[in-house]
């Protein structure tokens, strides 16, 4: 299939095309459609590599409202690394999406910093754990109305120590929200997540 037959709007298509991307990976392929056609949550066994970034990226870029500066989509990931990764890639798919303000939250750079840039107006926020655990209980950052959560390697995550500051996060959030998790193993931890923050999720395997 084509990312146009995917649904995606003109604006991700653009800049799928300035990234040369030929075609949907499999993960994108399963992923994507469930995630605009539904309000649902997921969780996808998927590894680093396959695509998994742009499988949530894109429905989340296609589902948050940018006329707005609230912040509607929270992804969370186990590094600095990876936040900075993850915040680059969804930086480049929203390039045409004009309004669109992502910020990475993370430990060993300026809390200051970060918190004047989500002052400006973050619709999407890429996080580690603990840095975002920290803003929440100074109030520096507001989640009360995310929509869109995702667990990015989730396994790493909890490998890491992260499950208090994850529960706690996400206290933090609606429980109406949408929660996407993906994890590259299905330890008893990550389903015991699943199943303590999730509601009847769609699987999928790549
Ligand atoms: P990820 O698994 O999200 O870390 O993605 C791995 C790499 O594949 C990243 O550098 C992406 O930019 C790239 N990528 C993601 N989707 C596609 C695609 N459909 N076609 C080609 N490259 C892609």
């Amino acid at each position: 299939s084509t990312f146009q037959e995917l649904g995606l709007n003109d604006d991700l298509l653009h800049a799928i095309t300035d990234l040369g991307f030929e075609k949907p990976s499999e993960v994108q392929e399963k992923a994507i459609p469930i995630l605009l056609e539904s309000e649902t949550d997921l969780v996808a066994l998927a590894q680093t590599g396959t695509g998994k970034t742009a499988a949530f990226g894109f429905p989340m870029l296609e589902k948050i409202d940018i006329d707005s500066r609230t912040t509607q989509g929270l992804i969370l990931s186990p590094t600095r690394e990876l936040c900075l990764q993850i915040t680059n890639e969804m930086k480049q798919y929203g390039k045409y999406c004009k309004g669109l303000n992502v910020v990475a939250i993370y430990g060993g750079s300026s809390i200051t910093d970060q918190a004047r840039e989500v002052k400006r107006g973050a619709q999407i926020i890429v996080a580690t754990p603990g840095r975002m655990k920290d803003m929440i209980s100074r109030r520096l950052v507001d989640i009360s109305k995310i929509q869109y959560s995702v667990l990015d390697e989730a396994d790493e995550m909890l490998n890491m120590g992260f499950k208090e500051d994850i529960t706690d996060i996400l206290s933090h959030t609606p429980d109406d929200k949408n929660t996407w998790l993906f994890s590259a193993t299905m330890p008893r931890e990550v389903a015991t997540i699943a199943k303590k923050f999730m509601h009847d999720p769609q699987e999928i395997t790549v």
